[in-house]
């Protein structure tokens, strides 16, 4: 057991942050018990850590750990236009060049990232269209090795034609009966799998008919959402209602590629009609403010009329917390209406929809659920209570304050010192890096 003792439990919604009590942590990596004197009461109890703030681990939306080893990229990149020369200059030359090495190593990498921050769970959506079978599993390896918990799927699309489309359907449904028999042990992640599964698909204006066809099939038969980026760019929607006669929307939901729990990535450009469909259909909209600002394909302005959605970086690194400032700051630069407390709501939701992706009830400190934790180092300046919790995230509280992090009861970083070797594993990261890098110059050449 594991006790953390005279801490403030917060929780994102609806808010609340308690006054100092234990928390006690069982062997069987779950919540066992909050309240007062716990500590005394079980002095058996390794000690966590004392003070300051314990909240549930973050939940990391909608986010691309194969574009992990980009960051400063050494390769010549052709200036773009626009978003969809983007994608052919940069990522589809990205993408291509992963094989199996540098597919685990961007795993590692974006889950030191991430549980640097203080996530226990990352949404991924993943490509690697010149190698993909069995490459959820290898990316489920490289981030497992760090402890966080993945939700991953294969981001199937046509445009590397039929065999590929094919074989990304195919890859989620493997990975899907792998999640099934949860092969990694349940035991040590507080009753909860280290990794789940989603059916994934690019973007509607690379899928062809027969190819969302089998999507929703596979939706169907497997029990899981799709996780699927619409409408990121104007391109997306235009495509659609000129070339297929649909919003793009609509056209995924005539697929049956909308079931509840679908995450819609973006959304910048769906028509009034297809958010009240989304909602209807119980989907959840990932918002990736940083992104949609990087790749400047415009605002997202419906979010004050939206119930469902939730935080995601796109692949811009994995601080949720920091996300969530961007997306405040961007909608108030937009005039939008919405404060602080909306974003912290889209933390409890992202929570929320990870806990039912894992097939547990929740990711809360209640007793029974795992222990997916982070302890913060934050001295708050100023008075901290349910009511103003959400300011003090969106200008004060950030990943510089984790202490402790938490998955299933098993410590991935106690006390600022990660249970990984973080450095022996950037090196082989940057390794992996190099790799990459050399391999996307070379098949520019061959082409
Ligand atoms: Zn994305």
């Amino acid at each position: 057991m594991t006790v953390f003792e005279r801490v403030r439990l917060v929780r994102w919604d609806p808010a609340a942050v308690s006054e100092p009590i234990d928390l006690l942590v069982g062997d069987d990596g779950r919540i066992a018990a909050a309240g007062p004197g716990l500590a005394a009461a079980h002095p058996e109890a390794r000690k966590g850590g004392s003070g300051g703030l314990v909240s549930p681990g973050l939940v990391l939306g909608h986010t691309h750990f194969y574009s992990a080893l980009a960051r400063g990229l050494r390769v010549d990149i052709a200036p773009s236009k626009d978003f969809a020369q983007q994608l052919e200059h940069l990522w589809w030359r990205l993408d291509r060049a992963l094989d199996d090495v540098t597919t685990r190593w961007s795993g590692v990498a974006g889950a030191m990232d991430a549980a640097a921050c203080g996530v226990t769970t990352v949404i991924d959506h993943h490509a690697s269209p010149e190698w993909i079978d069995g490459s959820l599993s290898v990316l489920a390896e490289g981030i497992g090795e760090v402890g966080v918990r993945s939700v991953l799927c294969y981001e199937t699309t046509d445009r590397n034609g039929q065999a590929g489309a094919k074989a990304g359907v195919r890859e989620n449904e493997r990975f899907a009966e792998e999640a099934d028999t949860a092969r990694m042990p349940r035991l040590l992640s507080g009753g909860a799998p280290l990794f789940a599964a989603m059916i994934g698909a690019h973007a509607p204006f690379t899928l062809e008919d027969g190819t969302l066809d089998a999507l929703g099939a596979l939706c169907k038969s497997s029990g899981r959402p799709l996780h699927v980026h619409v409408a990121e760019d104007k391109y997306d929607a235009v495509e659609s209602r000129a070339r297929r006669g649909l919003d793009p929307l609509v056209r995924l939901d005539r697929h049956g590629c909308v079931p509840k729990d679908t995450i819609i990535a973006h959304g910048l450009w769906l028509s009034p009609e297809e958010f009240a469909l989304l909602e209807e259909r119980g989907a959840m909209l990932a918002h990736n403010a940083r992104s949609n600002m990087n790749n400047a394909v415009g605002y997202q302005a419906a979010l004050p009329s939206l119930r469902n959605w939730m935080l995601g970086t796109d692949g811009m690194g994995a601080d949720v917390l920091e996300e969530f400032k961007f997306a405040f700051f961007k909608h108030k630069d937009s005039g939008g209406p919405l404060w602080p407390d909306a974003y912290l709501k889209a933390l409890g939701r992202a929570g929320n929809f990870a806990a039912r992706m894992l097939g547990v009830e929740a990711l809360e400190l209640v007793p029974g659920a795992p222990a997916d934790l982070v302890h913060w180092d934050y001295p708050a300046p100023t008075a901290l209570g349910a009511d103003n919790l959400a300011g003090h995230l969106a200008f004060g509280l950030s990943s510089r304050h984790v202490k402790s992090v938490m998955v299933g009861g098993r410590f991935v970083i106690e006390n600022k010192v990660p249970a990984y070797d973080a450095e022996a594993l950037a090196a082989r990261c940057a390794e992996a890096g190099d790799r990459l890098w050399k391999r996307m110059t070379d098949m520019e050449r061959k082409a």
